[in-house]
């Protein structure tokens, strides 16, 4: 794709400049226009255009000098805002995403410049109010009283009102021709105000001022370095800050970014997801308590009234810190001096759709073209930002101990191999020594958190006696079981096997298909724990607005003894009740077709052991599984980070997975199986021809998801030691092939999931 800025020239007073305008609506139309004399257009400008024989509205590009055949452009009719809303900066970083990933430029500035800010419909909202500059004077009052009560009561009100003004809509109906008398008469002034949609409103929990802490030997060194890349950032490199949970990160950032407001800068604070803003918003909240109104908040669950205000108050800079979500990453901020993205290797911050951006990625761009700061924070880091630092692009700093000195949580590994046996005929959920735990904890009133993971959908085989799993003998994940024709597939390269009758290690005929449910779970728990009261966090369990919050609140209230969920609390909640915490099935995360599988079970382990002992007292983790000594599951019981990188790299390396390679997923979809799987075979065939050099094509495959929605989908892992030649081809390739209409075909750059 070529780029939008390609063509960038500079406004000079004597040739001619055009501008490349990005129509508003669906299909992404690129029009130039010429621009009137004496019209400031600028790139990121907001502009009115005429379309046929309508006005429409869009986006400048860039402006270009014109081509010969250009002599008949049309005008542009006039500039919708005098200043661009899109930063130089941002309209790069979008041209850098729209190249880098295969989206479209359209696509692109759609995330960037969200609709609910460029539309014109929406608007401040602003309400009448009355203002007097103190109480009137006694004698006034005196007159008033008498001759006109209703004024003088307005009056009365107001003098006791919090600066002096009120709403007119709190003075009741029936005021207006007193108010209109009364401004006539000098005794008050009638202003329009903007009222601000707060989407932190709900969040009513009082704020108390937190004092910045005095830092530990380690957490000084980091801060240093962080401090010195937010004076000089052109100097800097992008900072890795890998922290064992409970290090005291937080406190790094709080003091990072008291700098960076000092300076005259703003901040910028990325979080894994939605539902953890509101504890960080209130964390630095409390710390710049006497700035509380400056904390923005950005994400994709904003009403369009919220996002409109939000984005506009940090575009003007009245909110010089931002917090959010994946999407935040395109906060109009201006003087940005500092980005931290936290739990940096959470998937979450990969978009699923267009455009397929990794938010953490984008903030690391955004930090070299600002320039400014960056730090991305993490217990686990990916092993791509890890090899980032290994060869020197990022900086690493390490915080290797808890900041309050507690010690990190015991984490037990149990067996299930060795349970199994108990539970013929049906899946093993409960270990004896969980059960036994959870007792425990029910007795001494303290609560627990059982975890789910969910990414089992894809099913492996495994032997439910010795613990062995079907794997790919050259991409070394698990084969996935494909019941319609009985056979094994390596979702990686295309490798088939039958089926085996026994395990193919041990003889055991237990060979068996894993997975089971969070409502099974319930179920079960119910029956062995009648006593108990139990809630449920999945995305079935949460649909109802607040539901999540409110469960939340129940646990922390404890009006809950065991919480039952799945990833949604894995990350960042703080319990200090919380003793225990049991991990039903590590190896259904481990066993799916998918290198990452070792690597987020280690995340998860980590980061779900992290949760307990929050508080004054102990926490334990029990691990259930049928690989006990699976590398991710020991080393993450012994909390070891480097052990377990060590390790993984030299996998990744040997079978040229990422970070050593990029990799991308081809996707296509359709309600006619065959239509989808000929589609994207005769992609497959173009796609080989004139391969360019260092990049690997795998064979066409059904996904893990053969049939979701009711669709059916195939898929090709395309690999390549450089990113972008990969890109270009099969974007190249994309342009030239007319696809069939009830065929969607995605391309996922540096896909996560597989
Ligand atoms: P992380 O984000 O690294 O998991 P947190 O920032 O949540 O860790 O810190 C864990 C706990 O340690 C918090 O309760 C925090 O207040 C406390 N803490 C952080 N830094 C210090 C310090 N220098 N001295 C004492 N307590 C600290
Ligand atoms: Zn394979």
């Amino acid at each position: 794709m070529k780029s939008i800025l390609a063509r960038r020239t500079r406004h000079s007073k004597f040739t001619p400049v055009n501008a490349r305008v990005l129509i508003d609506g669906p299909s992404e139309l690129v029009f130039d226009y010429a621009i009137p004399a004496g019209l400031d257009v600028r790139p990121g400008c907001r502009v009115r255009i005429p379309l046929r024989r309508k006005s429409a509205t869009g986006t400048v590009l860039s402006t270009v000098e014109p081509e010969q055949a250009d002599f008949a452009l049309r005008e542009l009719e006039s500039l919708i805002d005098p200043e661009p809303l899109i930063t130089p900066v941002l309209l790069r970083t979008a041209d850098w995403i729209a190249r880098y990933y295969g989206s479209s430029i359209e696509s692109v500035i759609r995330s960037v410049l969200p609709e609910g800010v460029r539309s014109e419909e929406n608007s401040a909202k602003t309400r009448r109010v009355a203002v007097v500059d103190g109480a009137a004077p006694p004698e006034v009052m005196a007159k008033l009283e008498k001759r006109a009560p209703r004024q003088f009561a307005i009056l009365s009100l107001l003098a006791h009102a919090p600066g002096f003004r009120l709403a007119v809509a709190d003075l009741g109906d029936g005021n207006a021709a007193a108010l209109k008398a009364m401004e006539k008469a000098g005794l008050l002034r009638l202003e329009t105000e903007e009222i601000r949609r707060d989407p932190d409103a709900d969040n009513v929990e009082e704020i108390l001022e937190s004092k910045p802490l005095s830092l530990n030997a380690g957490q000084a060194a980091a801060l240093d370095v962080v401090l010195s890349a937010v004076a000089d950032p052109e100097k800097a490199r992008p900072i890795l800050l890998l922290g064992v949970t409970g290090s005291g990160k937080t406190e790094v950032y709080l003091q990072a970014a008291r700098r960076a407001l000092d300076l005259g800068k703003t901040v910028l604070v990325l979080v894994p997801e939605i539902s953890l803003t509101p504890q960080t918003v209130r964390r630095f909240k409390s710390r710049f308590a006497a700035m509380q109104d400056q904390v923005a908040v950005l994400h994709s669950n904003l009403s369009q009234g919220e996002r409109f205000d939000e984005w506009h108050r940090i575009r003007k800079g009245r909110a010089r810190i931002v917090i959010g979500a994946r999407s935040a990453v395109f906060a109009p901020l201006p003087e940005l001096g500092l980005i931290l993205v936290d739990e940096e290797h959470e998937n979450t911050y990969k978009q699923e759709n267009v455009p397929r951006y990794h938010g953490r990625d984008v903030a690391v761009l955004r930090a070299a073209f600002e320039p400014c700061a960056i730090v991305l924070g993490s217990a686990t880091p990916s092993l791509e930002s890890w090899n980032n630092t290994l060869i020197g692009k990022y900086e690493l700093l390490r915080l290797d101990q808890r900041a309050d000195g507690q010690s990190m949580p015991l984490v037990r590994v149990v067996d299930m191999r060795l349970e199994q046996t108990k539970h013929k005929g049906g899946p093993a959920i409960l270990s004896d020594k969980l059960r036994t735990a959870l007792e425990q904890r029910l007795e001494k009133g303290e609560q627990s958190i059982l975890f789910l993971n969910r990414r089992g959908f894809a099913r492996s085989l495994q032997c439910t006696a010795c613990g062995h799993v079907c794997q790919c003998p050259h991409c070394a994940v698990a084969l996935t079981y494909h019941r319609t024709d009985e056979r094994l597939v390596c979702h990686v390269c295309g490798y088939q096997s039958i089926v085996p009758r026994k395990c193919p290690e041990c003889r055991d005929p237990g060979i068996l298909l894993q997975g089971y449910g969070t409502q099974k779970v319930e179920e079960v728990m119910a029956k062995v724990f009648p006593q108990a009261k139990f809630a449920r966090i999945d995305a079935d369990a949460m649909r109802r607005k607040n539901a999540l919050r409110d469960t939340l609140a129940a646990f922390k209230a404890h009006k809950i003894d065991i919480l039952i969920g799945t990833q949604m609390i894995a990350k960042g909640l703080h319990f200090p009740n919380v003793t225990l915490v049991g991990i039903l099935n590590a190896d259904l995360g481990l066993h799916v077709p998918d290198f990452r599988a070792g690597e987020r079970t280690f995340q998860l382990i980590t980061q779900v052991a992290g949760r307990a002992g929050r508080g004054d007292l102990e926490g334990e983790v029990i691990v259930q599984t049928f690989t006990p000594h699976s590398p991710s599951i020991q080393f993450a019981r012994k909390h070891d980070f480097d052990g377990y990188s060590e390790q993984e790299m030299e996998f990744r390396r040997q079978f040229s997975f990422p970070p050593y390679a990029h990799c991308a997923v081809l996707t296509s979809r359709s309600t006619h199986e065959r239509r989808a799987e000929f589609t994207l075979q005769t992609l497959h065939l173009r796609l080989a021809e004139d391969l360019p050099p260092g990049i690997t094509l795998g064979e066409v495959l059904p996904s893990p998801l053969i049939r979701s929605h009711g669709q059916f989908r195939f898929q090709i892992t395309l690999r390549s030691h450089r990113a972008r030649p990969l890109t270009r081809h099969v974007q190249q390739i994309l342009a030239k092939t007319t696809l069939p209409e009830d065929v969607t075909v995605v391309f996922d750059m540096d896909a996560l999931n597989f």
